[in-house]
């Protein structure tokens, strides 16, 4: 739920890991990365569990594997390998990938269940009201954005005191809306509580349960169980530092290269899906640069944050990241200099020019802090930067950019 490029994403078995660390009931799986091991693993499950269905799982951040052909069932250690090698061997494409798919790394061959019913357990952050929210649903299996579109009545949403955390009359009250009878109305309203105190103690941004399921009763288990056989965990990336532990389950295959690039060098980028290169100091201001180009019809190519204390080779990697993105028709800098120095932006445009030259047109609004070094500079290297264009206020440098992108 909710858009945010800058979680940590972990992948399902280590949400299933910490899910189960917090006491949610998950079945026992194995992680492999190949179909032989694929194979050992079914045995494994086997002898161990007496798992005769066992799921075959990619293990790729993004969702809806199931509808993309990487969740599949299987009831042999021979099935098992060749599925999973099968979803090894190729990218995998989801509605959540885009058409290129994404590579799969690593599978998860868990124990199957046979289900009776599915529902959605959720928290996040509800921003309106400034505190954790419980979203629940007896639509579960479905992505909950789905849900809200199409039934919206069917989604019930609790607010959370971070205190506090979830009150137990507050689950017990989503279980029965749910439509959870007996004594899965205990097991849900356990699972629920460990959800939220999940989410709050590792400073997570989403911990989803989808599906949560009800099991079908046997003879072992003769009124079924409530147990969570997906899980989605995103975490606040500002927080990390305090989860050393959490922080290692990031997993850079998974990252784009030029976000991971961006990273080391401690610069907010977040790519877009336009064609004007951005090049801002400040997220306030790199969103109202954004909002700007947008309003004399432009499309942003990236939101940059180049931050106060960016050096000069900070700034520079910056402008390689930028030109290196073969959507990039035009970039545009825009900086406010408080903390930031103009002349250290100039220097690194100069600089940028130099090494990889810009083919495409340039404008630059440079304002505050040693502005008039760094116009002296840019002035200096005209020539060499023929693309180069000042302007002389946002609206102004936003104009241009549109204009010359349109020529
Ligand atoms: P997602 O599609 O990426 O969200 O992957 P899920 O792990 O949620 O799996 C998608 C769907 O596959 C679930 O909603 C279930 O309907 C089905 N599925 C997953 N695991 C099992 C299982 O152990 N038994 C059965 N019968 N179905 C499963
Ligand atoms: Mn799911």
């Amino acid at each position: 739920m909710g858009y945010d490029p800058r979680a940590m994403k972990v992948h399902e078995y280590q949400a299933r890991d910490l899910l189960a660390q917090f006491g949610v009931p998950v079945p026992p799986a194995i992680v492999v990365e190949t179909g032989a091991q694929a194979g050992d693993a079914y045995r494994e499950l086997a002898s161990r569990y007496g798992a005769e269905l066992v799921v075959v799982k990619a293990q790729v951040h993004a969702g809806g594997r199931g509808k993309g052909g990487g969740v599949k069932l299987v009831r042999s250690a021979d099935e098992a390998q060749r599925v999973a090698a099968d979803i090894l061997a190729k990218p995998l494409v989801t509605p959540q990938t885009g058409p290129a798919g994404v590579s799969v790394r690593k599978v998860l061959i868990a124990a199957g269940v046979d289900i009776d019913k599915e529902f959605y357990v959720g928290m996040a952050i509800d921003r309106t009201n400034r505190c954790p929210v419980l979203i629940a649903s007896s639509e579960g299996g479905i992505e909950i954005e789905q849900v809200a579109k199409d039934n919206p009545d069917a989604i019930v949403r609790v607010p959370v005191d971070p205190e506090a955390g979830l009150q137990p009359y507050q689950a017990r009250n989503v279980a029965y809306r749910l439509g959870f009878r007996g004594d899965h109305i205990r097991q849900a309203t356990k699972i629920m509580a460990q959800l939220c105190d999940l989410f709050i103690k590792t400073d997570a941004s989403l911990a989803e349960i989808n599906p949560l399921v009800v099991t079908r009763a046997d003879s072992d288990h003769p009124q079924g169980d409530v147990l969570a056989i997906d899980a989605k965990i995103n975490f606040d990336d500002n927080a990390l530092i305090r989860h050393p532990d959490i922080a290692e389950l990031a997993d850079p295959h998974e990252q784009d290269p030029a976000e991971r690039r961006a990273r080391q060098f401690d610069l907010s980028y977040i790519k877009l899906d336009g064609n004007i290169g951005c090049l801002v100091n400040g997220a306030g201001l790199a969103m109202a640069t954004m909002d700007l180009v947008n309003l004399h019809g432009g499309e942003p190519a990236n939101f940059l944050d180049v931050g106060g204390s960016a050096s000069e080779e900070a700034v520079t990697e910056a402008f390689r990241i930028i030109l290196e993105d073969d959507h990039v028709r035009g970039v545009l800098v825009n900086i406010f200099g408080g903390i930031a120095k103009c002349d250290t932006i100039a220097r690194a445009i100069v600089g940028a020019a130099k090494e990889i030259g810009f083919t495409v047109p340039l404008v630059v609004r440079l304002e505050g802090t040693n502005v008039e070094q760094a116009r002296r500079i840019l002035d200096d290297a005209r020539h060499d930067i023929p693309t180069m264009q000042t302007g002389d206020d946002l609206t102004d440098a936003a104009r241009k950019i549109t204009a010359a992108i349109a020529a």
